[in-house]
This record gives C-alpha cells, sequence and structure tokens, in this order.
C-alpha cells in the first residue's frame, strides 16, 4: 500500500506545512482518480504519485510536489479549476493548469516545427516549475511506454527525445535528460539503438572492473600527494548521446572515450585543480581532451573539468572532477537552484506579480551566449558566436543584447516575443509561430503558398469562420482550397504576415496584367 509517506521519505525535513499540503493533495488525488486505470491496468493514481516523486527526488518545493499529485485533475478526472483553487489556493492552481496546457500539445514529427513547438513550450511554461513539473509527468510516461498501444508509442517516444529531453537538457536536469533519451530512443530509432547497444557491448567488457581497478589506483596517487577527502562515482552515457556522438565521429567507435568515466568530487575549486595536476602526473593524458568547463561552464551552467587519460595497463579513461555542489548542479540543474525558494511570481496575499515570469529565461541566457566560445580559450572572444546555439535561445540573447537593463529586457520578452506572437495549430497538430492578430489568410500562406493561393474558407476549431478572423493562441485550423478561389483585393488589408502580403501582391498584380491585356484586345 502507498502512502503520502513514499513522497514525504524523499524530502529532507519537511516542514510541518509542506507534510499537510503533500498529505491533502495525495488524498484528494487519490479519491479524485478513483476506479481509473492506467494502460498498464494499475490504479491511475499510481501515476500521479510517481511523479510526485519524482518532483520530490529532484528536490522541488511542495507546491510543486502538491501539483504534481494534482496534475491530471483536470484533464482526466474531470475535476473543475475553482475546485482546485477553492482547495489549494490560486498558485497551486495556476501550476496544474500551466501543466494541463502543455500536454495539449503534440509534436507529430514535423522537422520544421519542432524549434517552434520547445519555443512553444517555454512561452507557456511561464514558471519553470510548470515545465518540470511536465517533465517528471514525462518520465513516468516514458518509465510505462511499455504498456501503451503500438501506435501511439513512436510518437510518444519521438516527442520525448525531439521536445523534452533537449529542454530538460538546457535546463541541466542531467538525472531526467539522461532517463528520457534512454527510454524513447529505441521506440524512435529501433535499428541505431541496436548498434549502440552492439558498440557499448563491445567497448565495456569488464567495465565494473576496469572502473574499480582505475578508481583504486587514482585514490592511491591521490593520498600519495595528501588528497584523502574525495568521494567517487562512475557514470555511464546514455545511449542516445553516444549515438549522436557516433554519428559525429564517422560511426567510429574507437573516436569514442566517454563511454563511461570516473567521477572525483572534492571540497574546493582549488582541489579541483589539485587533482587535475595529481591525475596528469601520474598518468599520461591524450592531447587535446581536457576541456575546463569550471573557468568556462556549458551554457547549461554545467561545470567540471574533464581529461581523457592512458590507465597505464592499456585502457583510456575519462575522468570528471568537480565539487559537490557542482556534481548536484550538474545533476540537478537548474532544478537545484530553486530548490525551497519561492518564486516572486506569487507573493503571500496577492494573486501574480510580473516579477518572476520568465526570469528563469533569462537565467539561462548569459551563458547561452557564450556556447560558441572554445572551452580552453581564457580570452573573451571580441565578438558573440551564436554558432550552435539553438534558434529560440538565440532569438531569446538577441533581445537580450538590445536590451539595456534586465527590467527593458523582461518588458521586451513580453511585449515583442511573446505578446505579439501567437502559436497555432493545424489538424495535424504542427505548430505555426504567427504575429499576433494573424488571420486564416496569414496561416494558409504559413504553410504554404500554393495553399495560400486556393484558400476558400477556413475553419476554426471545427467551425466556419470569415478569413478576417484574428486568430488566438492554441487555435486549430483547418484551411479549404479549391481551384477556382484566389485571393482578392480585401485580403491585403486583412493580412498582416510579410509574407501573406507578397504572395497577394503577386497575384493581384498578374490578375491586373491579365484583366489589361483582355482589355486591349
Ligand atoms: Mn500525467
Amino acid at each position: 500500500m502507498s502512502s503520502p509517506n513514499d513522497i514525504l521519505a524523499l524530502i529532507k525535513d519537511p516542514s510541518a506545512e509542506d507534510q499537510t499540503l503533500i498529505e491533502k493533495a495525495y488524498q484528494f488525488a487519490e479519491k479524485a482518480h478513483e476506479g481509473q486505470k492506467r494502460y498498464s491496468g494499475e490504479p491511475y493514481f499510481n501515476h500521479a504519485l510517481e511523479t510526485a516523486k519524482i518532483l520530490a527526488e529532484l528536490g522541488m518545493g511542495a507546491k510543486s510536489i502538491a501539483a504534481g499529485l494534482l496534475h491530471d485533475l483536470l484533464e482526466d478526472a474531470g475535476v473543475k479549476p475553482e475546485i482546485v483553487e477553492k482547495e489549494f489556493g490560486k498558485e497551486i492552481l495556476f501550476l496544474v493548469e500551466g501543466v494541463t496546457k502543455l500536454g495539449k500539445l503534440r509534436y507529430h514529427g514535423a522537422e520544421r516545427h519542432i524549434e517552434s513547438l520547445r519555443k512553444l513550450f517555454v512561452a507557456m511554461s511561464e514558471d519553470l516549475r510548470v515545465l518540470i513539473i511536465k517533465l517528471a509527468d514525462r518520465l513516468h510516461n516514458m518509465r510505462t511506454i511499455q504498456f501503451v498501444p503500438k501506435e501511439k508509442q513512436q510518437r510518444i517516444a519521438a516527442e520525448t527525445l525531439e521536445i523534452y529531453a533537449p529542454l530538460s537538457y538546457r535546463l541541466g536536469v542531467r538525472k531526467l535528460t539522461r532517463e528520457l533519451e534512454n527510454l524513447s530512443f529505441p521506440y524512435v530509432y529501433p535499428k541505431e539503438y541496436e548498434i549502440v547497444k552492439e558498440v557499448i557491448k563491445q567497448k565495456s567488457k569488464n567495465m565494473d572492473a576496469r572502473i574499480v581497478k582505475f578508481t583504486h589506483s587514482v585514490k592511491k596517487a591521490l593520498a600519495k600527494k595528501g588528497i584523502t577527502q574525495i568521494k567517487t562515482d562512475y557514470r555511464i552515457k546514455s545511449y542516445w548521446s553516444i549515438y549522436k556522438k557516433l554519428v559525429r565521429k564517422n560511426m567510429d567507435a574507437d573516436k569514442i572515450y566517454d563511454i563511461s568515466a570516473l567521477r572525483i568530487i572534492v571540497p574546493t575549486v582549488a582541489d579541483c585543480y589539485q587533482v587535475l595536476g595529481i591525475i596528469h602526473g601520474s598518468y599520461r593524458p591524450l592531447p587535446g581532451r581536457i576541456k575546463d568547463y569550471i573557468a568556462f561552464p556549458k551554457p547549461n551552467d554545467y561545470q567540471s573539468i574533464h581529461t581523457t587519460v592512458f590507465t597505464g595497463d592499456g585502457d583510456i579513461m575519462e575522468v570528471q572532477i568537480r565539487t559537490e555542489e557542482m556534481h548536484r548542479g550538474s545533476e540537478y540543474g537548474i532544478a537545484s537552484h530553486i530548490t525551497y525558494k519561492e518564486y516572486p511570481r506569487f507573493k503571500k496575499g496577492e494573486g501574480e506579480s510580473a516579477a518572476g515570469i520568465f526570469a528563469w529565461i533569462l537565467k539561462l541566457l548569459p551563458k547561452a551566449v557564450n556556447f560558441g566560445r572554445p572551452k580552453e580559450d581564457a580570452k573573451p572572444p571580441s565578438k558573440i558566436s551564436y554558432e550552435g546555439v539553438p534558434s529560440w535561445i538565440k532569438e531569446l540573447a538577441e533581445y537580450q543584447e538590445k536590451s539595456v537593463g534586465e527590467k527593458e529586457f523582461m518588458e521586451n520578452l513580453k511585449s515583442d516575443f511573446f505578446e505579439h506572437r501567437i502559436f497555432v495549430f493545424t489538424p495535424k497538430g504542427d505548430v505555426v509561430d504567427l504575429p499576433i492578430d494573424s488571420s486564416p489568410i496569414d496561416f494558409a500562406y504559413a504553410i504554404h503558398s500554393d495553399i495560400g493561393d486556393r484558400m476558400c474558407g477556413a475553419k476554426v476549431n471545427g467551425k466556419l469562420v470569415s478569413l478576417d478572423t484574428a486568430l488566438k493562441n492554441g487555435d486549430i485550423i483547418e484551411i479549404q482550397t479549391k481551384n477556382i478561389c484566389a485571393p482578392t483585393a480585401k485580403w491585403m488589408e486583412v493580412a498582416k504576415t510579410a509574407v501573406a502580403k507578397k504572395k497577394i501582391r503577386a497575384i493581384l498584380d498578374k490578375q491586373a496584367a491579365k484583366t489589361k491585356s483582355v482589355g486591349k484586345s
């Protein structure tokens, strides 16, 4: 039998208040989901409980954990938002509604829309906690994907691999990223997965024994120099990251040295560099493999020193050196920064305050613009390189560059980027990103000029509408076309996007030229 203690046991010193909240949410959700079953045949509530446990393990606060327990109430248990607000307050309702909204987005494998969809996730998760709860929800769904009907598995796994795992990586929550990748990879690319499995099998023969032996040798070398206060640990790279690396290295498995890595965790940053010195003094390092992510953190805040050495008995091993704090940061990422802290978005006794909105995106940015910088290069680059930065982060970073201060940046972000853009869907669920007040005409041209040129009518959310209807976030739009239909002069007034205007103008000019020549003859 499960109980609220399953969650509470994962929280470090929960306050009495936290405890009461979690117990209440537990009982409420258990009752609301009563009689509902998962594909696996388990009670539905188990899913809510497991989601909450993942959040507790990540170190999220009691409100996020409670929202994790309640996250499927609106959509799957038919509980009214008013009831959630009455029982648990505005903030928890806000989190639950946020997660519900994100659940409506579907990825259908249209490559060109991946970036939009990621952006949409960010835009809709005004509060970071919403995104993290959604990630926890997805992780449990992936852990149980074998029970889901076959025809759904591929879509869910692809969505996880293309949308959720990259967002989790972006947030630096490696613990989640690795598991999400490992669980979805075999469903999305079964053949490639088999290749990686074979490579790992070949390369990691007696891996445990080899690592134990090397760890022992390293500890001895460090002890000789008086360093005894260390912790060691090792990790196996996710199958998906190994696959991506294989592709980069032309499928040459011999060029991959970091399938497993020994981690050395020490008290201070100075210790990290000292340990590096001792290791290089004891084992010959591979040239060009030393990466100082302490001096130059990765864009997602990851910090550690990496080096790869010859172990002396025929092996090559990656070593990662870091402090306890860096270790926690690398496993839990941004989740480790917001632990137990209340978000400024909601202050006691009032509703929403704008201050906290997008604050977490801001947190991601300054590092994002350093992405293209060579790690070993101590000099800051004269010009910021955007190479390799996902376009949605780049767009955000450009906003920041143009803005003077944080406050202005926030204003720009809210007004230009999110408030002036809407995200709408094709009937298949592909996302189209348009300026606010766009019409079905803009939508049609955003899909394809041929669709715009032959548009007769449009349905929004299943209802026929006039072509000057202003589209709203989340609308599903279906365009009707016929060969006899064509743009009219009025469309020029209605269209908002440059693309649509240009195409309409071209057709109108053609029509005008035709009329003229007809008139002359
Ligand atoms: Mn769920």
